[in-house]
């Protein structure tokens, strides 16, 4: 499903955020990504939506070599990669419902596809009762919810999550995790970068230890270490 291979990334500024990356992830794994601030994490994700491309090295995401993919093909690969991240990103001025439904919008479905599909995943999300309600009205993780909803709206065969709990308390932490569960058993490959060492121990994954733009550890089912 995700493979790179020999993966460089030299930002311009000269720093090199990730240094000979070998990983392939399978459809269906939820993996989580740990490690020390400054370690790739963020660039490695990045790279799988093609936010950011490899200074050398190849990335592929299903089918889609993303080296040389054109830009006007980004959206395509997009259907299939949902991404959430730490502080939501919701557009302040359109409702829950609207929020959802636009993802939908850019890329072309039809609008009774969309109003189904959008109370769908909000009902899925446990916001069925507040599509009418604007991002600035909701708790921080009913907004991580939304988003959530969002970014599962195409049918994504890839959730990227990028500290998605980051900003909740321990508690919303927890019902955002269980709602990713759920997603991943329903098929959708999940890749979660995370500091929530609690989260990471209890609900055990494959782990994937970032150091110094490499994957240090690489573990079934592993365990946060000390030095993450
Ligand atoms: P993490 O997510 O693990 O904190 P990042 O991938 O964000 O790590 O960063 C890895 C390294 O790359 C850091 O040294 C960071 O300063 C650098 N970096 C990240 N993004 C950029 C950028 N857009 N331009 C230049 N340097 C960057």
């Amino acid at each position: 499903m995700i493979e790179m291979k020999n993966v460089y990334k030299k930002y311009p500024n000269g720093i090199t955020a990730i240094n000979g990356l070998d990983v392939r992830i399978n459809q269906g794994e939820f993996v989580y990504v740990v490690g020390p601030s400054g370690a790739g994490k963020s660039t490695f994700i990045k790279m799988i939506y093609r936010e950011e491309l490899p200074t050398k090295g190849t990335v592929k995401v299903g089918e889609f070599h993303l080296g040389n993919l054109k830009p006007r093909k980004i959206p395509y690969l997009r259907r299939h990669v949902g991404v959430v991240f730490q502080d939501f990103k919701l557009l302040p001025r359109l409702t829950v419902y609207e929020n959802v439904a636009y993802a939908m919008q850019v890329v072309g479905k039809n609008p009774k596809q969309i109003q189904k599909r959008t109370l769908e995943v909000l009902d899925l999300v446990g916001l069925k009762h507040k599509v009418r309600m604007f991002p600035n009205e909701l708790s921080g993780g009913e907004q991580q919810r939304v988003a959530i909803a969002r970014a599962i709206a195409n049918m994504p065969r890839v959730l990227i999550a990028d500290e998605p709990t980051g900003n909740l308390d321990p508690e919303t932490a927890w019902g955002i995790m269980d709602l990713l569960e759920e997603i991943n058993n329903q098929g959708t490959t999940i890749i979660m970068a995370t500091h929530n060492a609690e989260i990471v121990n209890r609900v055990r994954h494959r782990l994937l230890a970032f150091e110094n733009g490499r994957i240090a550890r690489d573990q079934e089912r592993g365990e946060y270490g000390y030095e993450n």
